[in-house]
């Protein structure tokens, strides 16, 4: 049964509990399948809100002791857990690729900015300090530390198996946080792995825990933490919709909450050209689609996988054949690559795009790509602004007052001027609009974790 997935180093097909590797009480489990082919590359447990409540106590305890070692100790445990997942980095790129069908040279890039994030945080940790501040009266002292705000639940997506864990899990680890971590259904095993690497570099037992559960128990998983006073935080990336839930659930709790939501991030994008070079880019870019090599991820040269799984499949398919009912034109592609598999879609490009077609507003996770004609900035800039979302964006421009009046304009996160690789762990990510709250990564990235005590020393 397990023949592919006997060559993948550092799998577990447990859940990392308190330390200990972990069955669902009732020993139920469900299988991860390698959506290029469909194989099971491993089996892991689905546990109920019981389990997770032994993983919530586990971490409460271990906050006990955690949230006193110095910086220094944390700092020092995290870079080994950092040199652990560089020693791995192989291993690690494997395992992603069967459970995610990411192509190898993608989950190696994402290894390489999945540790980043564990580096950064190891060094941010011995630089998260307080103030004193002059007091308004005598014979006062003022001072603002900043201390872990507890327990925290992690909950992620499968686009970024490793980086959506590390990026939040370091930050919380640097801060003195211990964590829950839920990851999503379609890709655990690379969590898995995470947890495995942070016991060897020494992460004390109930710090950094993993449950796994499959899509019929995340809601109720979900809801316990959202509710459960042991719980000091919330975050999560994922979609709006379940972001919205989850930030309801929390608000009923005054919880902290951090959010990453949809985007325009990923492959799939929407590009706006402006009319003078309208054709001569689609022609170009047609070109450079064309020339994707779609197949298995472990295949050498394949640049681009399968979706992850059949929702996302019909999802993809149905935005597309909505733009195709409603008059868009399809340069490349516009149909299914069933030839390699049930979860293939051809590389797409797509133009006369209207405002009433799905693809216009929501997100496609899909090697799906659409093109909207402009004449002036000013259009440009309100077609960008048009969308609930406000993620990351990105233009080319080689005047000046143009790139920083377009850059002020944009209602979004993060923006990328003539470059469109821009994420890194020593810049915030995040959104505004309905694309989330908080920062990740910089130095911000330790405040999701931290807050304010306010000590007023008197009498002196
Ligand atoms: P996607 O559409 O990319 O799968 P989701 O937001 O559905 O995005 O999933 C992101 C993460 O949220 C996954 O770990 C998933 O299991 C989890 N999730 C889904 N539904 C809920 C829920 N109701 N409560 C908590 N977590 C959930």
């Amino acid at each position: 049964l397990h023949m592919a997935s006997r060559s993948l180093h550092l799998l577990n097909e447990k859940a990392f509990i308190n330390g200990e590797w972990d069955t669902a009480s009732n020993q139920k489990t469900f299988e991860v399948k390698n959506p290029a082919n469909g194989q099971v590359v491993g089996t892991v447990p689905d546990m109920n809100v019981d389990d997770v409540q032994k993983a919530i106590d586990a971490a409460s305890e271990a906050l006990k002791t955690w949230q006193k070692t110095t910086a220094k100790e944390r700092s020092h445990i995290l870079r080994k857990w950092y040199d652990l997942l560089n020693a791995n980095s192989e291993s690690i790129a494997k395992i992603m690729t069967a459970e995610s069908g990411k192509p190898l040279i993608e989950s190696n890039g994402e290894v390489v900015y999945g540790n980043s994030f564990v580096e950064w945080f190891s060094e941010e940790a011995r630089r998260i300090r307080g103030e004193t501040v002059p007091s308004p009266v005598p014979n006062r002292k003022l001072i603002i530390e900043k201390q872990p705000i507890g327990v925290v639940a992690l909950i992620t997506p499968w686009n970024f198996p490793h980086a959506m864990i590390t990026r939040k899990a370091a930050a919380a680890l640097a801060a003195g946080c211990t964590c829950v971590i839920k990851p999503a259904e379609d890709t655990p095993l690379t969590a898995l792995t995470l947890a495995h690497l942070a016991q060897e570099a020494g992460v004390p037992k109930g710090v950094f825990n993993v449950v796994t559960c499959d899509r019929s128990n995340a809601a109720a998983v979900g809801k316990l933490l959202c509710e459960s006073p042991q719980i000091a935080g919330i975050s999560f990336t994922g979609s709006t919709q379940v972001g919205k839930l989850l930030y309801e659930q929390c608000a009923r709790h005054i919880k902290r909450v951090g959010l990453e939501l949809g985007s325009v991030h990923d492959i799939s994008r929407g590009f706006l050209i402006q009319e003078d070079v309208f054709d001569e880019f689609v022609n170009k870019f047609g070109i450079a689609i064309k020339s994707i090599k779609l197949g298995d991820g472990f295949q050498e040269g394949i640049t681009t996988g399968p979706l992850i799984n059949i929702a996302q499949f019909n999802k993809v398919n149905s935005i597309v054949e909505d733009a195709k009912n409603k008059g868009a034109k399809i340069v490349v592609g516009g149909a299914p690559a069933k030839q390699l598999g049930e979860l293939f879609y051809e590389p797409t490009l797509m133009t006369n795009i209207k405002e009433d077609m799905l693809i216009y507003k929501e997100e496609v996770f899909g090697p799906v790509a659409a093109i909207i004609k402009f004449k002036t900035e000013e259009e440009a800039v309100a077609i960008a602004n048009n969308t609930e979302r406000g993620l990351a964006g990105y233009f080319y421009s080689e005047d000046v007052s143009q790139i920083f009046r377009v850059s002020r304009e944009l209602e979004l996160g993060m923006v990328g001027i003539n470059e469109g690789m821009i994420s890194c762990a020593e810049a915030p990510f995040g959104g505004v609009k309905e694309s989330g709250i908080g920062r990740e990564g910089s130095h911000h990235g330790i405040e999701e974790y931290t807050y304010y005590k306010y000590l007023c020393v008197g009498n002196l």
